[in-house]
């Protein structure tokens, strides 16, 4: 495992880190969140990554049980939370004041833990004064609840306000954004942020490395029925496939797998191995609904080195969706 820092901060985290979205989920058992946990922290993976959305609440108490039985020293690994979507009433969502310390709250008592090392603003909030928000987060940080903060799909021009307030009152600015990143989807992490990593020293913690599954190949032949598509509430990823854009991606799909063969790696690991290419990136979270995969995915950080300008190149031929960069007048 390589080790990469956040962006402008001192923290080593592994460059694949490893998330429990959709996976850990009402019905996961302790036993199987230990095992790919274990899994992970074996592999050299220091953060897991969580948010209070996740499962309402029950992934972050899973992820907790399993730390505390699996007894890893706490200095040895990163733990994340996000704010934004934790209950129906008004006061429980958003990123007010109230909500993002009642949520950092919440989340280290699901988790047993006394502080997060990294903790991100899940969505941008319009309603609430984006001054109001870096405050708050100042306040977790001056308090010891959180060592970093960070912001998830917020925009280059919201993340520069963030970073103007911060500076003006001298209060700590966010250190890392979490956006989706895949070879489906570039543009804000390759163009759209250019200047919050040249400005602020921005890293990035980068989400859904396989575009929920389907840079792995599985859904070429329909969607099997134990697979992440065919997950109850979860259907609007499913049409989304059966879109044009959808069936576009999938002929895609069909091209990188020959080129991942040719490179004798699965279609997973290139898919992982290309994210990790990119140096803005900090870390690659994974998702993984059971051992192999994770076993599999976790393989990408050694055939990295297999992707050479010639591979890339070919790529890009096959993808076709390279960001333009700003012109130069
Ligand atoms: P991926 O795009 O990598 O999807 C992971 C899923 O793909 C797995 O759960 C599994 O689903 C399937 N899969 C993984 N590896 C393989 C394999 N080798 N072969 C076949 N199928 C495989 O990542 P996620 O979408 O899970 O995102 C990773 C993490 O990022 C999340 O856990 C979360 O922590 C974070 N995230 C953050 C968001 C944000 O808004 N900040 C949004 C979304 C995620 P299955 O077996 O069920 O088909």
């Amino acid at each position: 495992m390589q080790y990469r820092r956040l962006g402008q901060a001192g923290l080593q985290i592994s460059e694949l880190s490893f998330g429990s979205w959709v996976t850990f989920h009402n019905q996961v058992d302790l036993s199987s969140a230990k095992k790919l946990m274990s899994i992970a922290y074996e592999a050299g993976v220091n953060f897991f990554d969580n948010a209070e959305v996740y499962a309402e609440g029950h992934s972050e108490l899973i992820m907790g049980q399993a730390l505390k039985s699996l007894g890893w020293s706490r200095d040895s690994y990163c733990l994340s939370s996000k704010v934004f979507w934790g209950g129906p009433k008004p006061t429980q969502r958003g990123l007010s004041r109230k909500h993002v310390r009642d949520a950092c709250d919440a989340a280290l008592r699901r988790m047993e833990v006394d502080y997060l090392d990294l903790y991100f603003c899940h969505r941008p909030d319009v309603q609430t004064p984006i001054e109001e928000t870096v405050r708050a987060m100042h306040e977790l940080v001056l308090s010891g609840k959180i060592l970093y903060w960070g912001t998830s799909e917020w925009n280059a021009a919201q993340i520069a306000a963030a970073h103007g307030i911060a500076q003006q009152y001298g209060l700590n600015p966010p250190t890392m954004e979490q956006p989706q990143y895949n070879l489906f989807h570039r543009d804000r992490v390759e163009r759209e942020y250019a200047t919050c990593y040249a400005e602020y020293g921005m890293g990035t913690t980068i989400w859904s490395p396989l575009a929920s599954g389907i840079l792995t190949g599985k859904y070429n032949q329909g969607v099997p029925p134990d697979s992440r598509l065919a997950v109850s509430g979860y259907e609007w990823m499913r049409k989304e496939l059966e879109s044009e854009a959808g069936q576009n991606r999938l002929a895609k799909v069909q091209d990188l797998q020959v080129l991942a063969r040719d490179l004798d790696m699965s279609l997973a690991q290139l898919a992982v191995a290309w994210c990790l290419k990119n140096p803005h990136v900090s870390t690659v979270i994974l998702g993984a609904s059971r051992a192999e995969q994770l076993v599999e995915n976790l393989k990408a950080s050694d055939l990295s080195q297999r992707l050479d300008q010639g591979v890339l190149q070919r790529i890009e031929t096959i993808v076709q969706n390279r960001p333009p960069l700003e012109t130069a007048y």
